[in-house]
Formats: C-alpha cells, structure tokens, sequence
C-alpha cells in the first residue's frame, strides 16, 4: 500500500480502533472499506474518505476493501465503476483482489430478509408511498402501525417470494422490517428494506426486480466482508441503531462497528453527486472531468497532485462536528506540492513583441536555464535568446504610473537569465493606438544578469525568442463558484457560478523546451503560476496548458487566524 506522508495524529476514530485493539474485540484484526456507490464520480470529500479508510488500514496493518455499493439501478454504470477504479488507485491506494459488489450479495440478502420473516421481524407491506409516509409520524407525533403489520409468517414468505417473481407492480408492496412505530428515532419506526423496481441493473440486468434499501444492504455487505470498522459520515449517526438491530437480530457472525465522522465541506465549492450531475448536465462545465470541477477527474485533469490531496486529507483530520475548509487550504497544499515537484520554464501569456535594435540580425545565443533554482538536479535546458522576443503586454507600460518597476520608455530591466535591456521606441497601432510592439537596445556586458558598472534595474521579466518559441493555447481556470457557500439560501446554486471561471488564451508563446511536453506534466511557468499539458486536449501539434494554480498563496492569512 502507497503510504508517502509519515503516519497521521491520533484522532477519535483511531482513538476508539486503539481500545478495539486492545480489549481484543475483532481478534486484533483491522478491516475498512470505502464503499462508493457508482452513480458519479469521486470528489475531493470522498478523497477524505478514501484516505481515512485506506490510511487507517496501513496504519493498522489491515485491510481495506473497495466496495460498489450498487444497490440502485437508478444512475449507476460501468462508466461510474471504472472512474472510481481509476481514482482510487490514482491516489495511491491499493485494494488488492478485494474489489467488491454489493449487488453480489443479492441473494445472500434475500436470504437474509427471507430469515428476518420466518422470526417475525420483517412483514410485506402494501400501503402506498404516500400512505407509509403518512404512517411513519413526525419527529414529535409516534407512527402508527400498518394493518399489514401482522400478517403471518406464510402470507409474508408467500408475498415476498411473488415480489421477487416480479408479479406485482411498483410501489404495491414493499418488505419492512418489524421494529418500532413509536421509536423516537424515526429511521427505527418499521424501516423498508426492500422495494420492487422494474429497471434493469448495469450488472445484474433484469434478474432482480427487488432491491435492497441502504440500512439493510450496508450492515450485512460489512457482515460479509467481515469489516470491522465500518466508517462513514455524520448523518448516518442515526442510522446505527439500525445497523445493528439487522445484525443483531439475524445474529451474524460478524458484527462492524459503525463510525461516523464529518463530511467535508469546501469553501466556494458542492460536494454533492447530484449537484456535480447537474452542472455536467446542464452544460456548466465540460464534462465530470472539467478542470474546475471538484472531482477528482478534474482535479488531476487540472495538474493537482495525488500527494497534495493526501496532504491536505491528513491535514483536515478528522471530527465529529461538521466545518467548513476553506479551498485556500487545498490550493496551498497544491502550491507546496508543485514548489517541490515542477520544473521552471518560460511562457508569455499575453505577448507583446520586442525588437533588440543593437542585437547582431541572425544571431542566436543559448541560454543554459536551470529548471529548478533550489534544486540542481533537475538539470537545465538551453533557451535561445534571438533579437526578437515576446514579452508579457503587462511587464510593459508607456506611461507608468509610480509603482510600476517593470518596462516603460527609458527603463531598464532585467531579461531572466539575460540580459538588461532598455526600451528606447515604442510602435503603436494607427487606428487604435495600442502598442503592437516596443524597440530596446540591450547590454552585451550584462549577460551574467549583473552591470560590471554596478547599476541596478529595479525587475526581472520573462520571455520567450519570437522565432523559437511555441504557440500554444492555455486555460486559465479560477474558482468555480463567486461565493464561499453556493449552497446558501433557496435560490438555484448555479446563479453562484462564477461567470470568469474560464478565459482561454488562444496565441501563447512558450519557450522551445517544452515541445513534446507529456501530457499530464506540470511545470511552473515563471512568474505566472503552475500548468499542466491538457491530458485530453493537447497534442504534439498544438499544445494546451491548464493552469492549475496561480503562484500567490492566500493561505497564509489563514494559517495566521489558526495560530490565534
Ligand atoms: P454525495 O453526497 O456526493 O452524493 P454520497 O455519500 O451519496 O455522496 P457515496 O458514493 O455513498 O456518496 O459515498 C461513498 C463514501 O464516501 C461514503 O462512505 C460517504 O460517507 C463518503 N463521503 C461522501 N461524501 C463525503 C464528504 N463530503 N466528506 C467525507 N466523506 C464523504
Ligand atoms: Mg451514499
């Protein structure tokens, strides 16, 4: 199992495993499952999940098993299964032969509801919805018992066996079982457990017509696997009275214990299937693997990296009281990660053209760039300087207000790993009077980046050789939503969206070194922000870059707040 970070702080989970553990409740053993259920793809909350599960096991020297929780033939799909595959692993974590399917167990679950009716705990019910519904009381008022209720052990093995024969319709009958209709907890007040659907399964096809609620398909698939921490999030709490009342009632052997923790919440971002469905539906983003998407699909298509989700993971720990992260926290992580790991390079954005007057015509100098300041063993490459460059239309402006320091008529700057040069002339657009391109002169004798007369400039800037470079396209991903908590209030989430998410910049120069780039590969475009090759898009023939993150890092201000 893939383990880079050293071993996690204690938390309440590993606290209550640690007592496990040591009252011997599980025989010692260690067993976790991450049980998505394929209906979407993973997000950034199920990485906290995966991450838990996974990294508790390694910690523990347990297992942990990959399970689809396919017990809805609404929405689920191989696609769904085979991204989720693909996630996983590509967050580094390993399953081994233990990939499971809930809806293998089918039939053990029919047999296990087929037992439940033979003790007298489950009954065939035949209200409708609504009536159930109406039945099941209000968190004030106790339910009210169904007529069927008390139908014999025969009537309701005869009913439920004609269920599964497929020779009722929908939503006639349905198999409770028989607890409490005056539990104050309502999950407890004669739960459902099966219901008949007519729609085809994507793995079991037409076999099945009745399918298996969560509360009794997750105990038992835990059972099954023989879990023994069953982890999952906060609003199952209440559900865990009836995790074990399955369990308890059909005395299985092995009895999980269920954990719940809190989900993750992310600051200008949803968490949530059905929304994410949504925005890939409507046409709010590409597809479930758009870069501004908080799938992990996305996120990896975006340039982050497995290390800096499982860093921030760890770093959010785990509670028992929901919050809210805020994203800045990712992106910091991100930025750490891509410091440490991506080679510097060269890119104009937005170029504006530069001719060096007094550079010999034809002459071509190379330039040896090392691609990572701190860390020389990443090794250089050669950068060719010629007299016609493209610098960044920013690092430019004809008449500067105060605190601007980089080029404008009369300055001298720095050229990165060059030259100074000083702009003398500018060339401006007859009709709109924008400037379409800048004359320098440049000093021979600043080549090592320094004046021998000692003179100073007060900024360094990029650029790239004009015949050298590369064109290349770049998409410049921001937040996906304007506000922190689109989810606020009534009004549909997606008015949130932020309306400069995307901007495409279509004639970019990018220095000759990266032809050929491999698609995925992260670099630091210097000065500019980290960028990775479009692993869809990008071709030998037309780069695309995504940017994956600018370079300034607002997290400081909060890791500020937290030492308060
Ligand atoms: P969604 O709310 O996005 O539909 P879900 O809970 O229905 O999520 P599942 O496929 O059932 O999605 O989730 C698989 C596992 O991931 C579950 O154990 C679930 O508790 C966990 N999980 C889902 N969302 C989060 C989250 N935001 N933070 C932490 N864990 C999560
Ligand atoms: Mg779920």
């Amino acid at each position: 199992m893939t383990q880079a970070t050293s071993s996690p702080p204690s938390d309440f989970i590993r606290e209550i495993i640690d007592e496990h553990l040591r009252t011997i409740r599980f025989q010692g053993r260690v067993a976790t499952r991450f049980p998505p259920e394929p209906n979407g793809y993973l997000h950034i909350g199920h990485a906290k999940s995966v991450c838990l599960n996974f990294g508790i096991a390694a910690q523990y020297g347990g297992t942990c098993n990959l399970r689809m929780d396919d017990t809805d033939p609404t929405g689920e799909s191989q696609e769904y299964v085979d991204s989720i595959i693909q996630d996983v692993k590509w967050l580094g974590f390993d399953w081994e032969d233990r990939l499971y399917y809930a809806s293998d167990y089918y039939e053990q679950l029919y047999q296990y509801a087929v037992q439940l009716i033979k003790i007298g705990k489950a009954y065939v019910c035949s209200l409708n919805a609504a009536e159930i519904r109406d039945y099941r009381g209000t968190l004030t008022d106790p339910g009210k018992e169904s007529p069927y209720r008390n139908r014999s052990v025969e009537e309701n093995l005869d009913l439920f066996e004609r269920m599964r024969a497929g020779e009722f319709k929908e939503g006639t009958h349905v198999l409770r079982a028989k607890i409490d209709m005056a539990s104050p907890n309502i999950t407890m007040r004669d739960p459902i457990m099966f219901r008949i659907r007519y729609e085809p399964h994507y793995r079991t096809g037409n076999k099945w017509v009745i399918y298996p609620m969560y509360d009794f398909a997750h105990c038992l698939s835990d059972s099954i696997e023989k879990i023994t921490h069953s982890i999952c999030t906060l609003e199952f709490e209440n559900n865990r009275p009836l995790y074990d009342w399955f369990l308890d009632e059909l005395k299985v052997e092995y009895h999980p214990q269920q954990i719940e923790f809190a989900r993750l919440n992310l600051s200008y971002t949803v968490l949530s299937k059905r929304r994410l469905i949504e925005l890939v539906e409507n046409g709010n983003v590409s597809g479930w693997d758009d870069p501004r998407m908080p799938t992990l699909a996305g996120m990896r298509r975006r340039g982050y990296t497995p290390e800096a989700i499982r860093n921030f993971c760890e770093r959010i720990g785990v509670a028992k009281n929901d919050s809210l992260i805020d994203l800045a926290l990712l992106e910091h992580c991100v930025r750490e990660d891509l410091n440490i790991k991506a080679p510097r390079v060269m890119a104009v954005l937005r170029p504006l053209r530069v001719v060096i007057d007094n550079y010999p015509e034809g002459q071509v100098e190379e330039f040896d760039c090392p691609y990572h300041p701190q860390n020389p063993e990443m090794g250089s490459r050669k950068v060719p300087f010629s007299p016609i460059l493209f610098i960044e239309q920013e690092d430019f402006m004809e008449h500067p207000p105060k605190k601007f320091y980089r080029l404008a008529p009369g300055r001298e700057v720095r050229l990165r790993y060059g030259y100074f040069i000083k702009c003398i002339n500018v060339v401006k657009d007859r009709n709109t009077g924008e400037v379409t391109e800048i004359h320098c002169t440049y000093d021979p004798e600043t080549r090592s980046g320094f004046a021998p007369d000692g003179r100073k400039v007060d900024a360094t800037i990029h650029w790239v050789s004009a015949k050298h470079s590369l064109s290349a396209e770049v998409r410049l991903y921001d937040r996906l939503f304007s506000v922190a908590d689109p989810m606020e209030g009534s009004s549909d989430f997606t008015e949130h969206l932020n309306s400069k998410s995307l901007e495409v910049l279509k004639t970019c120069r990018v220095e000759p070194s990266l032809k050929g780039a491999a698609p995925g590969s992260r670099f630091q475009f210097e000065r500019t922000g980290y960028f990775c090759v479009d692993p869809v898009d990008s071709s030998d023939k037309a780069l695309v870059f995504n940017r994956t993150t600018t370079l300034r890092d607002s997290w400081a201000k909060i890791s500020e707040k937290e030492k308060r």
